[in-house]
C-alpha cells in the first residue's frame, strides 16, 4: 500500500493528525494495533474546554459526558480546598466515544484505517518511509507520524530511544455508582501513601464517576 502518509497509533494523538492531514489534502493511512478504536480505554476523558474547543472538537452527544467548573482538592492532612472558575472550564468525555468520533470523521473524509495491525518494523530509503505490520501488512509514505503513545516500537527504531519506563506511573480506572457528590466538580485526593501521584474521582452525574488512583 503507498500513501503520503503513514499514522502508527489510533489514540487520540494519531486519530486528531491523521484527520487533519485528510482535512488539508493529504492521503493518509492510520495504523492501530486494536482492533478497536478506543477499546481498551485508558483516559478519564477530562480536558479542558478551550483547548478541546481549540481543536475543533464540537461538544456531541456521541462522547459527551459532563460539564465541570471547578476542583475539590482533599489533602493528606484531611483539608479541603474548593476552587471555582465560576463558569465551564472542562469537559468530561467518553474517551473511547471521543476516539470513534474521531476515527469516524477521519474516514468519511477520505483516510484510511487499518486496523489490528501492529507495526514492528520501519525502514527509510529513496525519500520513502515503509512501515511493517506482524499481519504482513507493508506500507510505503513519504512521510510517517509516530503517535504510538508510550510504547516505543518506532521511537527506538527510527531515533534509538525509548521512553523512560521508571517515570511511568502504574493507574487503574474504574466505575463509581452512589457517590452522591457536586458533579460540577471534579475531585482530587493527595495521600501519603500516593507520594508520586493522586486519586481522582470525575463525576459523569451525581451518582455514577471514575475513580483512578
Ligand atoms: C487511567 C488514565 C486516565 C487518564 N485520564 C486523562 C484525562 O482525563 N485527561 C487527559 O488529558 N489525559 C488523561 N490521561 C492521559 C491520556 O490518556 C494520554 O495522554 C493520551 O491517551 C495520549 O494519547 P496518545 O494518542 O499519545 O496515546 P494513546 O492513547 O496511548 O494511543 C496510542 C495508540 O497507539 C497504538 N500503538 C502503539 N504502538 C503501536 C504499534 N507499534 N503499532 C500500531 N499501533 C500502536 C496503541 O494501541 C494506542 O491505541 C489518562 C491516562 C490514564 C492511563
Amino acid at each position: 500500500m503507498k500513501a503520503q502518509v503513514v499514522v502508527v497509533g489510533g489514540g487520540a494523538v494519531g486519530l486528531i493528525a491523521a484527520k487533519t492531514l485528510v482535512e488539508n489534502g493529504l492521503e493518509t493511512i492510520l495504523v492501530e494495533e486494536h482492533e478497536e478504536i478506543g477499546v481498551p480505554e485508558h483516559c478519564a476523558g477530562l480536558f479542558n474546554l478551550v483547548n478541546f474547543k481549540r481543536l475543533g472538537l464540537p461538544i456531541s452527544e456521541k462522547y459527551f459526558e459532563n460539564i465541570v467548573r471547578g476542583a475539590v482538592l482533599h489533602s493528606p492532612t484531611g483539608r479541603k480546598i474548593e476552587l471555582d472558575a465560576g463558569r465551564s472550564i472542562a469537559i468530561v468525555t467518553s474517551r473511547r466515544g471521543l476516539d470513534l468520533f474521531l476515527a469516524e470523521e477521519f474516514e468519511r473524509k477520505g483516510g484510511s484505517l487499518m486496523l489490528g495491525n501492529r507495526v514492528v518494523n520501519v525502514t527509510s530509503g529513496d525519500n520513502l518511509v515503509k512501515v511493517e505490520t506482524r499481519r504482513g501488512l507493508e506500507i510505503k509514505a513519504e512521510k510517517l507520524v509516530d503517535a504510538e503513545g508510550m510504547a516505543s516500537i518506532l521511537l527506538r527504531k527510527i531515533l534509538n530511544k525509548t521512553t523512560e519506563r521508571n517515570m511511568w506511573i502504574p493507574i487503574i480506572q474504574l466505575w463509581v455508582e452512589g457517590h452522591s457528590l457536586d458533579p460540577r466538580y471534579v475531585y482530587l485526593f493527595f495521600e501519603r501513601y500516593l507520594p508520586e501521584f493522586f486519586a481522582y474521582l470525575i463525576p459523569v452525574n451525581d451518582e455514577v464517576g471514575k475513580i483512578g488512583v
